[in-house]
């Protein structure tokens, strides 16, 4: 079984690039990923999650190196390229997980983990052999492969994905992601399918679920309107919405797009959680304004990445 997970990368299809690289012999496809180990840039308690996912203690992050979207507006670019982060072994990456839970935190948050999903699924099971008894998040950009997420069936109890586009040309323009909507939608179908109805514990913590998470981007309300109206066509009130317009404008560059070099309007934000209420949303996390701010950045030092001296 190992073996088999591992093979994947020899001609890897993990997301929907379907590049066909063999990573084992060094190849490298659209993410950049390489080789059998897994590059990490950050392992530490982070609070800026959905309330019943940080709680008080924090969620125990795992930051990945390598992306397999290239959002123009991209907050993690050090990450996203690779340039930030260390290589380490599946066995690493199954302590980590223990260290998570050593530190008190409320889960294990994998955060950007499509290139990985092999290793990841050793490295859980390693983990899991070995006492790990929290909730694992599966914190995703939503361009995934529904064949793949059913490997991780019975492994992932929260799924934490975004849901970016509802217009397929945004999605090329913004992210080069052709096929984004449909291709999430299938996505986010199977995590729901996995997942089943929420449950939380007596805390308000989620144990299992959906949470989709959906960026207003500047001037783009009628497509946020369209992703929202589409996702609760199909999901309705069984899964949680987060509404963020955390949209922050990037500072060390200028993009083409003069909107997205701005802000989300207060007017256009609100105009987008009447028009949820309006469906029936019910399960849903708002953002209070001016919550875009760099504190949901963290710094990616390798924190976490190494045992302590
Ligand atoms: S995970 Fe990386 S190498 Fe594999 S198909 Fe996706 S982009 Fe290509």
């Amino acid at each position: 079984m190992e073996q088999t997970l591992m093979n994947l990368l020899a001609h890897c299809e993990l997301c929907p690039r379907m590049c066909g690289v063999n990573r084992l012999k060094g190849e490298k496809g659209f993410c950049g990923a390489t080789g059998e180990n897994i590059k990490v840039a950050r392992a530490a308690l982070h609070y800026w999650e959905e309330p019943c996912i940080s709680g008080e203690r924090g969620s125990g992050t795992v930051f990945f190196s390598y992306c397999t979207l290239r959002c123009a507006f991209c907050q993690n670019r050090e990450i996203r390229g690779g340039e930030a982060g260390a290589e380490i072994t599946i066995d690493r990456l199954s302590d980590i997980f223990l260290e998570q839970q050593s530190r008190g935190a409320h889960n294990v948050n994998l955060v950007t983990p499509t290139h990985y999903l092999p290793q990841i699924i050793l490295a859980l099971r390693d983990a899991k052999r070995r006492g790990l008894r929290l909730p694992v998040v599966y914190n995703t950009s939503g361009y995934e492969r529904a064949e793949m997420l059913r490997l991780l069936e019975g492994t992932v109890d929260i799924w934490l994905p975004d849901f970016k586009y509802m217009d397929e040309g945004l999605a090329r323009t913004y992210s080069a992601a052709p096929g984004y909507p449909e291709t999430a939608l299938s996505a986010l179908s199977e995590m729901v399918r996995q997942a089943g109805e929420p449950v939380f514990d007596a805390d308000g913590m989620m144990q299992k679920g959906v949470i989709i998470r959906h960026l207003c981007l500047p001037g783009h309300l009628s497509d946020s309107k369209a992703a929202v109206g589409a996702l609760f066509s199909r999901f309705g009130n069984r899964v949680y919405y987060s509404l963020m317009n955390q949209y922050t404008p990037p500072s060390d560059r200028v993009l083409p797009w003069e909107n997205l070099m701005g802000r989300v309007t207060a007017a256009d934000y609100d105009a987008l959680i009447d028009y949820a209420v309006d469906l029936g949303l019910e399960n849903g996390f708002t953002q209070e304004e001016g919550t875009a701010e760099e504190s949901f950045i963290p710094p990616f030092d390798l924190e976490g990445v190494f045992p302590e001296k």
